[in-house]
Parts: structure tokens; sequence; C-alpha cells
């Protein structure tokens, strides 16, 4: 009895978006799967900065990967491992895991995503973090919430008080945008007569945008709007702001050639601003000789793979892809989570071609518009409708579809029920539930740590309101 031929094997690596939806397209297809990521966890990145601003926990916008893909797991047709992929051998066809393991390949998909650019000053991420990951926004949630508390510790030194409440959210993309938002609902409402030897109120929440306009990516009249919703949240916006230094005491930057260089002293610094792709897109051109575009993204043919390897597809956030839609020049797609997705479900689909012996096709991104929220009740909102093209709109109704969106894109029933709960309990308390931070004030590295005898404090803040 001869032995059944082993099944084509596909390698998935990183489950984000586009990993994800590879991945659940080849259910049911004749391959052996695997998939591997650093982390155990799929992640809704969308939501992140709700983390990071303690309005969620980190459990409701993420899902352990086994369980979301149980059933494939189950059924025998994907192995699901954790690991970091540091290499790439096109050669032999297998991917190398920083332990050592090799894992071999017959279709390769590389969906690792992208990761923060401080536009050659790396030096500047110790002290102004990014966002990209829930160790990330953890993160941020303790330096801003220890901001507030290292603030109060302040009492006698009004300048250094100021500073650490002093905020500074560098870039003015949706992600800034939601986070100085956020931060000033958080010190206006949420931490307003929970101390007393400062007033929350007081914080300063600054923005700093090199471009003209905050939200660039959007129509003009919605940054318009954007902008007017900001300032109405107290947000100090400063656009054409070239940051061109950052250090544990704050932010200088210059508006303009010619002009003077400006020092915002801002003990909490929050990166927004540059993105560059995974550091695997190095190694893909290490491998294959591809080439890379500015931002580091893996320059892919119409079909999604890399020139001269079939057998190798880019999606998601690493591939500088383009959409070619019929009869139209190909235009850029995009890094957003619905290019991702359906990049991830155009290769399975041309994998799954390519072992009918079928042509692949090229891939057409379908844009259904763009989501910016700013704080409670404001959001800006571009639709692409049928027959009556893109509708624009701001304020209520465009916070009502975001809040729709998120919660519906949601991966799992209780994540979307729980997320529900918390942003209605949330939106008429104005409390943040999120708050218990578990790691103690000597884990932040800019913060007073030397012992010296001071002087009692007054609680002067509260004797003022008695
Ligand atoms: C804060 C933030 C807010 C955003 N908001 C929106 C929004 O509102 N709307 C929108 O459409 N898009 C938004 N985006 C963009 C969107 O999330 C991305 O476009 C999308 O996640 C890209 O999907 P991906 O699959 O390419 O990468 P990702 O979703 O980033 O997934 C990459 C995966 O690869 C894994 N990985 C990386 N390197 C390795 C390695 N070497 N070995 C193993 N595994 C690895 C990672 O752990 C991760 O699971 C936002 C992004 C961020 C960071």
């Amino acid at each position: 009895m001869s032995t059944p031929a082993p099944l084509p094997r596909v390698v998935i690596v990183g489950c984000g978006f586009g990993g994800i939806e590879a991945a659940r397209t080849l259910a049911g297809t004749p391959v052996d799967i695997t998939l591997i990521d650093r982390t155990n966890h799929h992640l809704f990145q969308p939501l992140l900065y709700q983390v990071a601003t303690a309005g969620l926990t980190s459990p409701s916008i993420s899902g352990p990967i086994r369980h979301i893909l149980r059933r494939q797991i189950r059924n025998g047709q994907l192995t699901v491992l954790l690991g970091q992929v540091v290499g790439i051998d096109a050669g032999a066809r297998c991917i190398a895991l920083a332990d050592g393991e090799r894992v071999p390949y017959d279709h390769l998909i590389v969906a690792s995503g992208a990761t923060h650019s401080y536009f050659g000053h790396d030096e500047w991420a110790a002290h102004a973090p990014g966002l990209k990951t829930l160790a990330d926004a953890l993160h941020i949630r303790q330096r801003l919430l220890y901001a507030f508390e290292l603030a109060e510790r302040e009492a006698q030194d009004a300048a250094a008080r100021e500073s650490w409440l002093t905020f500074a959210v560098v870039g003015a993309g949706p992600t800034g945008v939601e986070m100085a938002g956020t931060l000033a609902e958080i010190a206006h409402h949420t931490l307003h007569e929970e101390y007393r030897r400062i007033d929350s109120r007081r914080a300063r929440v600054v923005l700093l945008e090199g471009a003209p306009r905050v939200l660039g990516a959007f129509p003009e009249t919605l940054s318009q709007r954007a902008r007017e919703q900001l300032d109405a949240l107290g947000v100090e916006v400063r656009t054409g702001a070239q940051v061109t230094h950052i250090d544990d005491q704050g932010v200088r930057f210059r508006r303009g050639k010619d002009e003077p260089e400006e020092t915002l002293r801002a003990r909490t610094v929050i990166w927004a601003a540059g993105v560059a792709a995974s550091p695997l897109g190095r190694e893909l051109q290490r491998a294959t000789d591809c080439a890379l575009d500015r931002a580091g993204r893996v320059v892919v043919e119409p079909d999604l793979t890399v020139a001269g390897h079939p057998e190798i597809h880019v999606v998601g956030d690493l591939a500088a892809a383009k959409s070619h839609a019929p009869g139209r020049e190909p235009t850029p797609v995009p890094g957003v989570s619905p290019g991702a997705k359906q990049m991830g479900r155009h290769a399975a689909a041309n994998i799954r071609r390519r072992l009918r012996s079928q042509a692949t096709r090229p891939f057409h991104y379908v844009d259904y518009g763009s989501l910016a929220t700013i704080g409670r009740r404001s959001a800006v909102a571009t639709v692409q409708v049928p027959l009556l093209g893109q509708l624009r709109f701001s304020g209520l109704f465009a916070w009502l579809f975001w809040l729709f969106v998120h919660v519906y894109f949601l991966i799992g029933f209780r994540n979307r029920l729980i997320v529900l709960a918390d942003w209605a309990w949330a939106y008429f308390t104005f409390e943040r539930h999120a708050r218990v931070v578990p790691e103690p004030l000597a884990t932040m590295p800019h913060a007073r740590q030397e012992h010296t005898w001071a002087e009692p404090v007054e609680p002067e803040h509260a004797s003022k309101r008695a």
C-alpha cells in the first residue's frame, strides 16, 4: 500500500490582521499550515490607545491565537508555534527561529507588520515610547498614570510639578489624535477631585505635528473639524512643528527652518509619528534580493509575491503593495487593517490557485473609508458608499459609527460585550477602570528616585477647594 503524498506546507509568519486572515482563508484547503508568532495573541491594534489610556484591559482587545484558530488546530490542519522568526533561507525554503529551529515551507506568507521609526533618532525611543504592542500600551499607561502621581509628589517645586503635568504627543495621525484627546479627558474629568496637592485639570496636553494640519490623510474639511474638536477638549495643537530633540526632560521643536527652537518641558512624551516595516523586510531582501521602499517595506508583485519567488508572499504593513483595480492606474494600498486583511485573504486564495495549477490574480484593494475618534462624542469619518461616492461626516454621528465599527470588528463575542459594557460605564461616569498599575514606581527609570530629607507638605489644592 502506498503512503499518501505529504500535503504542501504553508508557513505564515505573524498572526496580526494579515496572518490570521490568511490562515482562516486556507481552512479546508489540503495544506499543512504552520503559523508562527512571537506572542501568543492576536491583537486588535486600533483599540490599543484605549489600553494605554486605561479605558480597556488587555484581554478585551486581544485573544489567544490557539483559541481563535482552535477549529483548524483540532482538524489537524494547523500548527501554532510561539517563536521569533529571525532568518529566511529562500534557497533551502525554510525560515529560522531565534532559538535555532528551522521550519521548512513550500509556500511562505510573511505578515510581520510594522514597528516604530524615530527618523534616525533611535535614542528618542527610551524617552518617547511608541504604541504598537500590548507591552507598549501597558508601559505608556504606567507612564501616564504615574506622571500624575509624581506631580502630586512635587508639591513644593512648581516647575517640576508642571513638567509632570505636561504631556507631549508627537504625531497627529489617528493614533496621536486619539491619545491626545483621551489624555485631555483623563486630566479634566477622570482624575479631577482624586488628588489633593495638584489640580489635574491644569495638565497640558500638547500635540506636535510636522505637517500643516492634523489627520493629514483625511480630507481638509475633516482635519479642520478634528482640530476644532481637539481645541474644545483643551488640547494644544502645534502644527508645522518639527521635533529636533527628545530627552527625559521634554521635547525641542522648530516651527519652520528659520524659526528659533522651542523647548517644551514635558516628563511624558508619546511617540505617534513614524512607522517602519518589520525587520523581516531586510531579511527578505538579504534572502531574495527584493526591493524595499523608504520605510523598509517589501515591494511586491501585483499578486503580492516577491519578485522571482512565487512561493513567497508578503502581506499587510510589511508590503509596499499596489491595488490593481480593473481599468485604473495602480494605487498604493494604505497601511490599515482592512488592507492587511484583504491581502491575507488574497495571498491565501492565490496559493490555492497555484495548487490547482491556475494563474494567480493581481491584488485589488477595496477601500471602505477611514475613521478617527478624538474623544467622547467626537470623531471624523469618510465612508465609501456604492453609487453615492465618499460620504464625510464628523461629531456625534461619526463617533457612534466609530463605536459600532470597532465593536463589530473585535474578535470574539465576549470581547465585544465587555468593550460595550466598559464604554457605556465610562460614558456615564467618566471613569477609566483599568488604572491599576502592577509595576512599582521604581520601574520608571526617569522618575525621581534619590533619597533626600524634605520639608513636610501641606495639601494646597485641597485647602483651596474646601
Ligand atoms: C496604535 C495603532 C492604531 C491603529 N489604528 C488603526 C485603525 O483605527 N484602523 C485601521 O484600519 N488600522 C489601524 N492601525 C493599523 C493596523 O493595525 C495595521 O495596518 C495592521 O495591524 C497591519 O496588519 P499586519 O498583519 O500587517 O501586522 P500586525 O497586525 O502588526 O501583525 C504582525 C504580527 O506579526 C508578529 N511578528 C512580528 N515580527 C515577528 C517575528 N519576527 N517573528 C514572529 N512574529 C512576528 C507580531 O507579534 C504580530 O502578531 C493601527 C495601528 C496601530 C499600531
